[in-house]
């Protein structure tokens, strides 16, 4: 569904990282929270232990190593929650243009400038979102971690994971392909694509959550024919392990990426792709377009 203003459509489709002088969050309002999210960013020095293509983090401006501080991290979360109403309605003068029903607060989300679990303070600062959140039950948020799936195999992550979703959490977990050779071109990782999958299995042990998938073209070329067998054949065996998936978000590039040899694909291919994960794997799913 379009975007009901050009103040929304604008907040929806631009993502900044930067809000006032703050250095560990962000607000935005976004498509997929379906109101206001704060972003938490554990990667201030944009280290990823992937390398996508599409990736919307410039990292040709190079960021020094920077020490994360939880309790920072939590004054800042403070400040921003006292901009919330008892309705739960953001009052920031950025969002002034926004209707009410649009800057509702849904989550706190941790994501950033890399992958979030590669920061060793990343159990700390789950405990610490979570003491937040039953500090403000009236606000009703969410916890999300936005993970790209590599490190789901290590006991601080998910320990960490445990907390984020004590009270109402989820993970967004990444899968964007389904053979080794496409996700050494979409990703581009040490981590091999078996990892990927073994990860999600264990991930599915303890706790349900949603993958996120994103499809694009790459040097004009689309995901080749098999790719996306290759891809259902994945998420069969993770569902098929008993993992709890909850629903596959299907996306493309909703903002311009860091190689412009990158391009969209269209709704019609991920309708289509929604269709066989449902109809054959048995798993919700929803196409979210170029907007996220
Ligand atoms: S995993 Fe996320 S942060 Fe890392 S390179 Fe890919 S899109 Fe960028």
């Amino acid at each position: 569904m379009p975007p009901r203003n050009p103040d929304l459509a604008r907040e929806q489709s631009h993502h900044p990282r930067e809000f006032a002088d703050f250095v560990y969050t962000y607000p935005v309002v976004s498509r997929r929270s379906g109101g206001v999210s704060i972003g938490v960013n554990l990667n201030l020095d944009k280290f990823c232990n992937f390398d996508c293509p599409y990736c919307q983090v410039d990292r040709t401006v190079p960021k020094p190593k920077q020490a994360i501080s939880v309790s920072a991290i939590r004054a800042e979360l403070e400040k921003l929650l006292a901009a919330f109403d008892a309705n739960g309605i953001c009052g920031l003068e950025r969002f002034a243009a926004i209707a009410a029903a649009d800057k509702r607060l849904r989550d706190i989300a941790v994501s950033g400038d890399g992958e979030p679990t590669m920061a060793p303070e990343f159990g700390p600062v789950c405990e610490m979102l979570a003491a937040l959140q039953s500090s403000r039950p009236e606000l009703d948020f969410q916890l999300i971690l936005i993970t790209n799936s590599t490190l789901l195999d290590r006991g601080n992550v998910l320990a960490g994971i445990s907390h984020l979703l004590s009270r109402k959490g989820e993970v967004w977990a990444k899968l964007d392909a389904g053979t080794e050779e496409w996700y050494q071109r979409v990703n581009i990782s040490r981590v091999g694509l078996d990892r990927i999958e073994a990860n999600l299995i264990r991930l599915g042990q303890d706790h349900p959550y949603k993958i996120q998938s994103l499809f694009c073209g790459l040097d004009g070329v689309l995901p080749p024919a098999g790719e996306q067998d290759a891809y259902l054949g994945r998420l069969r065996r993770i569902k098929d392990s008993g993992s709890d998936i909850r629903e596959v978000q299907l996306h493309t590039l909703a903002r311009k990426p860091a190689q412009a040899s990158c391009t969209p694909v269209t709704l019609g291919l991920l309708q289509d792709l929604r269709g066989r994960i449902e109809t054959e794997i048995g798993i919700p799913a929803r196409v979210y377009g170029i907007e996220t």
